[in-house]
């Protein structure tokens, strides 16, 4: 079908481009570029190209100029090697050969023909055409021992290594074994389950007392890395991501991708080919199991109420979800334990009752709320339910908002006669002659008040226990030679195995997320008998002790952790002020004071300076270096060069050396000369920001790590091999510590590893 389009049918509907670019996706753009008409085309593209959509760049580009270049001109080729990317990118494999095949024949430029073959072979793996896939991958790998490291670049050598494992892995094994293939690169991981708790290990043991009520504790010695909860989320939501508000202009046209467009909206998995939901344009899926199985569970009831829950808010909706993911006759059967348990509700004591019916017989965690009846801590609807709603303590304003929040929602299902759908979860012929009532009144149905009071307890229960997923996002142009990534907000969610873990502002473990999973491990050695950490967000690397408790009133207690008593009551200085300080602009020594004046702390100085003054040449800066990035952002990476050396210049006369501002200019100076391809250049200056970042956040802290991961690859592209070798090791060690053995980050880096050690002699010669 799409050859069709491409071969001539362009003047499909304007319409169906719209729809496309208004729903954002980049498949829908693409797709709808290849079978548009050119005005649509040039407008999507205008903004398509702009919102990190390379490939619908190059589509522009080639169908631009396809019209006007002659054929068998290199020009064309090179339209045609474009369009086979974008068709790559699309999955249509068939075609994109079609279009190499054009390319090659319209005489491609040689000196890029490796990046079109690598695509080719790629296309031929995915067509299990393992033979083909073969002879092209060996005119490659003569190909470039020919030509040597002048027309090679190193991002390419490592696709190649990568090719030819993976036709190694389907010669060996024509059926997809995907059990085995974990096992290939890293070691897998030891793991012990708890026999008492769900998802976690067996070196944990959970307790409970008055002061820190729920807590996990080591109960033998653990080291760092190992991995000590494993669970999956109970319920997740995605979070629909920014998409800033159209300026005024009737040309604006948004397609940035959200994140509702690139995850999928049950398992959080990336977005390849999306299956949106058939009743409306927000749900979109990884597959029709996927989609069903939502739809099943909970979005025949969510569909329709689309626009609602996005005004709510996530909260509202995690709730909603939680009680349709629970299924009613549990959600009623925990209601009706709860107003029996009402008095005691407040007393951490009382709340020991047992919940089921199920008599009990005095084992060590049986008293322990959310507990089964025999003692176990499952991730559960009745443990989720056990989480502390803290009722007493929110605003009387906050629960008004919650209640009608919820009551909205419930009116609106009553209203769309979606109260069977939310009743019958469990058993859907059980319901259906009782529910022949007509709507009378305003009035919620009995049924419809009980799920609303669960709604509200879960409500309640987020501000303290929701558990944001996130997802390590690239930021930037991305080239493909050097990848930042940082860490983004996918999801809200609830673990309530994860929830048994106390906050620290100095943690000793560390959680990361795969899918709707996630993993906590060890950052540092654990003791047996020590109380197992994590933190909730403010940690005293990254904030003053004022600054945290604040954060941290919202969850209605006061961190006494390690780092807070010691800056509120041994008078030790927050390592975040004493390393984000001023210094004199006359002689450099450290500004000191906490009013308004600040005054030089070297005394044969005696220069002074207004707060608010050093505060606003800060801001000046900041604003200075944004324009930096942006001019970096449109190809003009000598004039950022110029600008982002000048504002170092500045920053130098006010700012203390230590200063994070200090390193993030040298790690954005370090990302130009990437982009230049001067890798020297670029590895000097991340080695600076890299000194910057361990000061504050330590030399095995995650941000170390990713510093050093993208050091490895600005190595890894400059042909530094002994020193990327090294740093390799380094990131390694750090990040397997935080994200496992098996994460995405190791695997790169071993990637690279494997590629150096396999590089041709020739080009290891000229290192
Ligand atoms: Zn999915
Ligand atoms: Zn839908
Ligand atoms: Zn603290
Ligand atoms: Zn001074």
């Amino acid at each position: 079908m799409v050859e069709g389009l491409l071969c001539g049918a362009r003047s499909s509907s304007r319409e169906g481009i719209l729809q496309a670019l208004l729903s954002g996706s980049r498949e829908g753009i693409l797709q709808a570029l290849l079978s548009g008409s050119r005005e649509g085309i040039l407008q999507a593209l205008l903004s398509g190209s702009r919102e990190g959509c390379p490939e619908a760049a190059a589509l522009l580009w080639s169908l631009q100029a396809a019209s006007h270049e002659l054929p068998g001109s290199p020009e064309v080729s090179v339209c045609f090697a474009n369009r086979s990317a974008a068709l790559f990118h699309l999955g249509h494999f068939e075609v994109c050969l079609e279009d190499i095949a054009r390319a090659e024949s319209h005489g491609y430029p040689d000196r890029l023909l490796p990046k079109v073959l690598l695509r080719k072979a790629e296309c031929l793996l995915c067509l299990e055409r393992l033979q083909d896939a073969q002879d092209i991958l060996s005119v490659l790998e003569s190909k470039i021992a020919l030509d040597g490291v002048m027309t090679t670049h190193l991002t390419r050598l490592k696709k190649l290594s990568q090719l030819k494992v993976k036709l190694g892995e389907k010669e060996r094994c024509p059926e997809p074994a995907r059990e085995e293939h974990g096992g290939i690169q890293g070691k897998p991981e030891i793991w012990e389950e708890n026999s008492r708790i769900s998802g976690a290990s067996s070196s944990l043991s959970l307790s409970f007392d008055a002061e820190r009520g729920r807590h996990l504790v080591a109960s033998q010695d653990i080291v760092p890395g190992q991995s000590l909860v494993k669970e999956e989320a109970f319920v997740s939501v995605l979070c629909p991501g920014e998409s800033l508000p159209l300026q005024d202009g009737a040309t604006a046209w948004d397609t940035r991708a959200t994140n509702a467009d690139l995850y999928c909206h049950r398992c959080l998995r990336q977005l390849l080919a999306s299956v949106p939901c058939h009743g409306c344009s927000y749900a979109k899926y990884c597959s029709q199991d996927c989609a069903d199985m939502a739809w099943q569970q909970y979005h025949r009831t969510e569909c329709s109420l689309g626009a609602l829950l996005l005004t709510l808010g996530v909260f509202c909706h995690v709730a909603l979800r939680t009680v349709l993911l629970a299924g009613f006759a549990e959600v009623s059967r925990l209601v009706a334990w709860s107003h029996c348990g009402d008095k005691n509700l407040q007393n951490p004591e009382a709340r020991c009752k047992p919940l089921s019916e199920a008599a009990d017989s005095g084992a060590d965690s049986r008293g322990i709320p959310g507990c089964g009846s025999n003692g176990w801590y499952q991730s559960s609807y009745q443990a989720l339910f056990h989480l502390l709603p803290h009722t007493e303590e929110h605003s009387p304003e906050h629960k008004f908002l919650c209640t009608l929040s919820v009551v909205a929602i419930c009116k609106q299902l009553q209203a769309a006669g979606l109260e069977a759908a939310v009743l019958n979860q469990e058993s859907p012929q059980q319901r259906s002659k009782t529910k022949t009532c007509e709507k009378t009144s305003d009035e919620l149905s009995p049924e419809l008040k009980t799920v609303a009071e669960a709604m509200l307890r879960h409500m309640l229960q987020l501000q303290c226990n929701a558990q944001a997923i996130t997802v390590m996002q690239e930021l930037g142009p991305g080239d493909g030679a050097v990848v930042d990534k940082k860490p983004v907000r996918l999801a809200t969610a609830f673990f309530p195995v994860l929830s048994l873990l106390n906050h620290s502002c100095c943690p000793n473990t560390s959680v990361s997320f795969s899918g709707t999973a996630a993993t906590v491990r060890a950052s540092q050695p654990i003791s047996s008998g020590q109380e197992v950490l994590h933190c909730y967000g403010p940690h005293w690397c990254r904030m003053r002790v004022a600054e945290r408790q604040q954060l941290l009133h919202q969850y209605f207690f006061k961190c006494r952790c390690r780092a807070c008593l010691e800056e509120l009551e041994s008078g030790v200085k927050s390592v975040v002020s004493i390393r984000n300080s001023f210094c004199c602009p006359t002689c450099q020594a450290q500004m000191q004071g906490e009013e308004d004046t600040l005054c030089c702390s070297n005394e044969a100085c005696g220069t002074s300076a207004s707060k608010d003054h050093l505060s606003g040449r800060l801001q000046d800066l900041q604003q200075q270096i944004k324009k930096a990035l942006d001019l970096l952002s449109v190809g003009k990476a000598d004039q950022a060069i110029k600008m982002l050396l000048k504002c170092q210049i500045d920053a130098g006369t006010f700012l203390s050396p230590e200063h994070l501002l200090m390193g993030e200019l040298e790690d954005h100076l370090a990302q130009v000369y990437a982009t230049l391809g001067k890798w020297q250049e670029a590895a000097r200056h991340l080695k600076k920001s890299i000194e910057v970042v361990e000061m504050h956040h330590g030399p095995s802290s995650v941000e170390a790590g990713h510093e050093l991961f993208k050091l490895a690859q600005i190595l890894f592209n400059g042909f530094a091999v002994s020193e990327a070798l090294s740093t390799i090791q380094r990131a390694e060690g750090i990040l397997s510590v935080h994200f496992g053995p098996q994460s995405a980050q190791i695997q790169e880096l071993q990637e690279m590893k494997a590629c150096l050690s396999e590089l041709p002699r020739n080009i290891l010669q000229r290192t």
